[in-house]
This record gives structure tokens, C-alpha cells and sequence, in this order.
């Protein structure tokens, strides 16, 4: 059933506005059921967050993608022992590889899977029921693999990283398949190729970036070293953007 047109342009100007001012503003305020119309049911948009607003001395660790687990043996160490509440943005492709290195992490530490989507795509690319297909699909994968179901989304940016890699109808598609916020970053300390990015000085609330491979690390490493040095910890990322 056609969604109704006025309720799509508050959309579209509410996404407008916030990619706008995105990284700056953010929103973490609890989803409101939307009102039903004529039966169908279409969900309040996701928040996108890419830093939280809080005055605690905490930052989010977060971690894409989920490739060469054979690579990041010491990182899953590194997670372990200093207890680090990881956010995993996973493909199910990657996870399906090493589902051990994961189910270990799972385990015996605080770190948690979220959505990456099923097959990494340029979401603004699909429709709204496309962009359904990609996110339910990869949180189906994820109940059946681990018997636990993602609730935060960090949109993928396909083959070449299309920014900003969600659109109005991501913002509706997401929490339809139980992703409640849209989660992108303030500082990515990935290790690209040979390209190690300078060492920002972390503010309380900020979501740092990582992927999964050989340099994660010495990735992470770099992270908790700065996290330290302002003072903050490592925090969950679902206590502070889920109601
Ligand atoms: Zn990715």
C-alpha cells in the first residue's frame, strides 16, 4: 500500500536536516510508534547517531565487517582481556567463515553482533523494500547463527563506499527489522592498505571505527591507548542508544 505522501516528505525533510548537520547533532531519544495508516504499518524513523551525547567518560568501540578472523587472533585476546563491549557489525558471509572466533567473543566477554546488512550494498541504490530484503535477511542469519538478533544498524557503502550510505528509507527499513538506531562513526582508526590515520584526542561520547583483519590490533590498540589518555572507557553502545 503507497505510504501516505505528506508522511514521506516529513521524512524525507527530517533526513535532509539531519544529514545536514550530521556529524554534529544527533538524535537519541526513544522510537515512537508511528500512527497506523489504513492498516499498514510503516515504524517512526531511526535515529542516526554518530556520537553520543553524554557526559559520562565513556567512548564506543565498533568494529566492521568481520573478514580475516584468522588474522585477529590477538585482537579477540585484546578484546577478552580488557573486557571490551564491542559493537560487531557483521556480514553474515564473514561470520559464517569462523562462527567460533565469534561465538567465543560472545561468550566470555560483553561484546555484541549488530547489523551490516546481508550481502554490504549501497543502500541508497534500493528501495525501501530492497533495503528490507538486505537488513531482515541479515538479521534472520544472525537468530539462526548465534540465536541472537541485531539491534542497532551500521549501514555499508557498497563496493566503493557511496557516502553517506543510508537515505529516508533506511531510516523506516531499519527499525522494521528490529534496528532501532543507525550507527555511523566520529573517528575511523582503521589501517587502510599501509595508511595508518593520525590518532585523534577522543571526547566522551565519540564511536570509533575498526574493522576486523590483521591490523585490528593494532588498531584497537592505538584506540584504547587514546580512549585512555582522555580519560574515558569503553562503554556499550546499546545502553546508551536503546530505550
Ligand atoms: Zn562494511
Amino acid at each position: 500500500m503507497p505510504r501516505p505522501r505528506t508522511g514521506r516528505r516529513v521524512r524525507t525533510l527530517l533526513a535532509a536536516a539531519l544529514t545536514t548537520l550530521a556529524p554534529l547533532v544527533f538524535l537519541t531519544g526513544p522510537a515512537q510508534a508511528a500512527p497506523a495508516a489504513a492498516g499498514a504499518w510503516t515504524p517512526a524513523p531511526a535515529p542516526v547517531v554518530s556520537h553520543v551525547e553524554t557526559d559520562d567518560p565513556v567512548v564506543f568501540i565498533t568494529i566492521d565487517d568481520g573478514w580475516a578472523t584468522e588474522e585477529a587472533a590477538g585482537a579477540r585476546q585484546l578484546l577478552l582481556e580488557r573486557r571490551i563491549p564491542a559493537s560487531l557489525f557483521l556480514l553474515p558471509d564473514a561470520y559464517e567463515r569462523d562462527r567460533d572466533y565469534y561465538r567465543t567473543l560472545l561468550a566470555h566477554g560483553p561484546s555484541r553482533i549488530e547489523n551490516h546488512t546481508t550481502t554490504h550494498p549501497d543502500l541508497t541504490t534500493l528501495t525501501e523494500a530492497g533495503q528490507r530484503a538486505e537488513i531482515c535477511g541479515a538479521r534472520d542469519r544472525q537468530l539462526a547463527a548465534f540465536g541472537d538478533g541485531p539491534r542497532l544498524l551500521r549501514p555499508a557503502g557498497g563496493a566503493t563506499y557511496n557516502w553517506p550510505y543510508h537515505n529516508a528509507d533506511t531510516r523506516t527499513a531499519a527499525p522494521a527489522c528490529g534496528a532501532e538506531a543507525i550507527v555511523m562513526w566520529t573517528h575511523d582508526l582503521t589501517t587502510w592498505g599501509s595508511w595508518t590515520p593520525p590518532t585523534p584526542e577522543l571526547k566522551a561520547g565519540d564511536i570509533v571505527l575498526l574493522h576486523m583483519g590483521p591490523t585490528l590490533e593494532a588498531d584497537l590498540t592505538r584506540a584504547l591507548e587514546a580512549a585512555d589518555a582522555a580519560g574515558l572507557s569503553p562503554a556499550p553502545l546499546r545502553d546508551y542508544l536503546l530505550g
